[in-house]
Parts: structure tokens; sequence; C-alpha cells
């Protein structure tokens, strides 16, 4: 059975590529009719932010790809919170070190820093574990005493010297690491806590994960967990990797960093700890934000860009994902969101156009009105937000009035027309956008004016600027009594 996680540290909001990689994990999951885990990987409680778990479920929520099993809905792998499930991992630490594969290591803190300082690219490992203090280094009799008398310690593991370690990345192909270059990583810290390594390899084991789809940059972490699924004699259960492409700065140069992010409005929501407005503060749709975090680093491979959630499980390929980084471009993600928002019907967009303008104080009191708005104006928007420069003037009169693009060249028989034009709207019986359009370029041309003279006029008296959908259209929408009000207003 296919069985899937997103392992994410609850230590801030989940940031673009974080929820790709869900994105990634549920997609592949959905399309086989498998399980998709969230599991809460919080071994580092320095780094634990209050309110982050939280978050992290209701972002897969806002996106639509739920978890099938985590703490919010816990399956027969419970718990699904690390922290939770420390007493689950000494046994394994304890057993690596039995087949001595892992040590003790009682070094202080202090100890450690003098060596980073003093020695350039220190790495705790081969090279220096002699001189070090752990239980390779000290005879038997010291380490069972240090251990009796409750030292300080960690477990690390003892990489091999002279090794490769390779294996099959589901897009990258063949990959092999040198163990030369890997230090002793801590499995289980002083405080009795796993670390990562350990426990993602002993959790994706016990909770037979069967592919894993993570960033890049948890690469160079790979032999680590090669090394343990083999030393704990799981290997023919270990899950089948593919690292995600890194997501690089608009410009291709780089990763695209937090700081990218605060300005770029990275997180999905608006987080109090990092001052970020979050894509859906910002006016994004769930549907577009997914769609655009499908393609960043992924593409059918028939120029195809618009899909749906469904579209994407039917359509996801492990072959079509790139090797190379995919670029960040804020700008093609306010592209999706304005195709979104053209392709989504006025129920769908109801409600949330409906937050926009009451946060900005509007008062809307009749739905059906709102909808008819939402259709009329929705091709002028790219993000929820412009729905309310683009539709306020449908519940209230212009606040200003762009009068630099008229006033100069007012004149007395403008000010006639539109007298006129409003006892003729008076009477019409009626009052449509076509009978209206029919009415006023009649009296148009009799009156020897052309469309520049009186029909932008005319706009500006209804949306306050030059902007909007067709001017009559907007009047029938308005009605006749607020028609003739707005140009009551606007000749006062
Ligand atoms: N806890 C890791 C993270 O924060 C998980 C990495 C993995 O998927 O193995 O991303």
């Amino acid at each position: 059975r296919v069985r899937v996680r997103f392992a994410p540290s609850p230590t801030g909001g989940l940031h673009l590529g974080g929820v790709r990689t869900a994105l990634f994990n549920y997609l592949f999951a959905k399309q086989h009719n498998g399980d998709f885990v969230l599991r809460i990987e919080d071994t580092d409680q320095n780094r634990y932010v209050e309110g982050a778990e939280q978050y992290i479920i209701d972002c897969l929520n806002w996106c639509g790809i739920s978890a099938d099993e985590s703490v919010a809905n816990p399956g027969q792998y419970a718990p699904y919170r690390q922290s939770e499930r420390k007493s689950l991992y000494r046994e394994y630490a304890e057993r690596l070190v039995m087949q001595g594969h892992a040590y003790y290591a009682f070094d202080t803190a202090e100890e450690l820093d003098k060596c980073r300082k003093e020695i350039p690219n220190f790495q705790y490992g081969q090279v220096y574990r002699d001189t070090l203090r752990n239980s390779i280094s000290l005879p038997q009799r010291e380490v069972d005493q240090l251990l009796a008398n409750h030292v300080p310690h960690v477990i690390r593991i003892k990489i091999p010297a002279d090794e490769t370690v390779s294996f099959t990345d589901m897009i990258r192909g063949r990959v092999s690491f040198e163990t030369n270059t890997i230090d002793d990583k801590v499995l289980l810290k002083a405080d009795g806590m796993p670390t990562y390594h350990l426990a993602v390899v002993v959790d994706d084991f016990l909770m037979k994960i069967s592919h894993a789809f993570r960033g890049e940059e948890w690469l160079p972490s790979a032999p680590v967990h090669l090394l343990l699924w083999d030393y704990l004699g799981w290997k023919a259960e270990m899950p089948q990797w593919a690292h995600l492409p890194l997501i690089l700065k608009p410009d291709g140069n780089g990763k695209l960093s937090k700081r990218d992010g605060a300005r770029l409005g990275f997180p999905v929501f608006a987080l109090d700890w990092d001052g970020a407005a979050g894509f859906d503060g910002m006016g994004f749709l769930p549907e577009a934000f997914i769609n655009f975090l499908a393609t960043l680093g992924w593409n059918d491979g028939t120029g195809q860009e618009l899909f749906t959630l469904d579209e994407l499980v039917s359509k996801f390929s492990i072959d079509r994902i790139n090797k190379s980084g995919a670029k960040f471009d804020f700008e093609k993600a306010k592209w999706f969101n304005a195709e979104w928002i053209k392709k989504s019907g006025a129920e769908t967009l109801k409600p949330k156009v409906k937050a926009v303008l009451e946060k900005n104080g509007v008062v809307i009191k009749d739905d059906a009105y709102l909808s008819i708005v939402v259709d009329l104006v929705k091709d002028r928007c790219t993000l929820l937000t412009d729905f309310y420069p683009q539709s306020a003037y449908f519940f209230q009169t212009p606040a200003e009035y762009d009068l630099p693009a008229v006033k100069p060249k007012w004149t007395d028989d403008k000010t006639a027309f539109f007298n006129e034009f409003k006892s003729i709207v008076t009477n019409l019986a009626d009052f449509n956008s076509a009978n209206l359009e029919a009415a006023f370029k009649t009296l148009m041309e009799q009156k020897g004016l052309k469309p520049g003279d009186v029909m932008l006029p005319f706009r500006i008296m209804l949306v306050g600027g030059k902007f909007g959908p067709h001017v009559f259209d907007i009047a029938a929408l308005l009605g006749k009594a607020e028609t003739i009000n707005r140009v009551d207003v606007a000749l006062a």
C-alpha cells in the first residue's frame, strides 16, 4: 500500500517549499489510492513555536490537501507527534550501540565549541573520534562509571570509513556519497529526545511509509538515514525517496529564502511571528495557489498550465519532475490567480469577495446583487483584494472623483446634456443597459457631442474613476434612482 508522509517541524509558518512538498506527497498518494500522513517532527524543543502545529493543519486544510492521518485525526500509527513518541526511540539507539554502530559521547558543549574554534572544518567523526570523550576512545570501565553516574551524554552514529553509500532517488536516479565526508551525527540527545535523523528513520519504518518526497536540502542527510535503515535491519522496507528540486529566487540566483518570502508574501497565511501577509491575506484562491505550486518543478508535457486538484492527481508523474531548481515568479503566481478568478463561478467567489468588501467597511445587503457584481468585475481582478476597488462603487457612492480627468474640458453644454439625459432616464420605462445606451447615444448625436465629451464623464460620475466594465451595464445594475442620484451629486 502506498503511504507517504509530510513531516514538518513546527518551527514557524509553512512556507511555499513546505507546502509544495506536502502537495507532491498528496498527489502521489491520491493517485495510488494511498494514505497521506502528517507527522509533526517536534524533537527540537528549542526551535518549537507555539501555534505552528495548528497553523500547519489549517494551511493544509485551506489548500484542500488535508492529511488522512495526523494529530487532528489519528489513525492506527498514533501518536503523530514525535515528542509523544519519545520513549520509543531509545531502544533503537541502544540497539545500535550494542551492535557497534553507535556510541555514547560525553563531550561537553564547551569542549566541542573549542574543537570547532581551533580546528577548521571540524567534524565529529573518523578523524578526531579517538581524541574525544566517548565510549570508543575510553576504557569500558570508565564508560560504565560515567553512565552509572548519569554524566550527560548523547548517542552518536559511528559512520564507517572509506565506504560509498548509494541509493536510487525517484527523481535523480543513482546518488552516491562517500562516508569519509559525513560526521558522526547525534541520534539521541542528552535529554533523551531523538534527533531528526533517528526519529525520521524509526517513524518511517513504524508508520510503514512506502514513498517519501522531501526537499533537496535533505539530500545530504540521506546517507545517514540509509546507514540507519541498514544497521537496524530494515533496508528492505526503506521508503523510496524523491528529493524535490529547490525553489529559486525570482532571478534564478540562489535559493528562495524566508527573507525573500516576507517581501513576496511567502507564507500561506498571515503570521504574527513573521509579519508577512501570506498568500491567503494577499487574496490568493487556494485553487490557484495549489495549481501554481504544482508547476514549480513539474509540468505535464503538453503546455497545459491550468489544472484542478483532481486533474493534478490524475496527471502527476515523477518522470516529469525537473531535476534543476524551479524559479519562483510572483508575477506568474498572480497570473494563475487571475485565471482562477475568471474560471470560478460567482457562487464560489462570493463568500471570499464578501469578506474582502466587509473588511473594507462595505455593507452588503443583497446576495443576489453581489453575485451579479462579482460576475461583472471578476475579469478585472488579479487578487481577491482587487474586488474592493473594482466593485465598492456598486454598494456606495464614490468617495472621490477623478476630476482632473474631466474638469479642464468641462463646458456648459455638457451640464445641459446631463440634465436632459436625467429627464429621459426618468421617463425610461424599461431601464436596462441597451435602452440606456441607445437613449444616451441618440441625445449625444443630437447635441453634436462625442463619446469623449460625455461618456467618460458619465463613467466618472458612476464609478469615481476611469475604470470598470461597460458603463451602461454599471448604470443598469445601480438602478434608475441611484444613477440619477450620482449624476446629481457629481454635477452639484
Ligand atoms: N522534519 C523535516 C522537515 O522539517 C522532515 C524532512 C524529511 O521529510 O525527512 O522538513
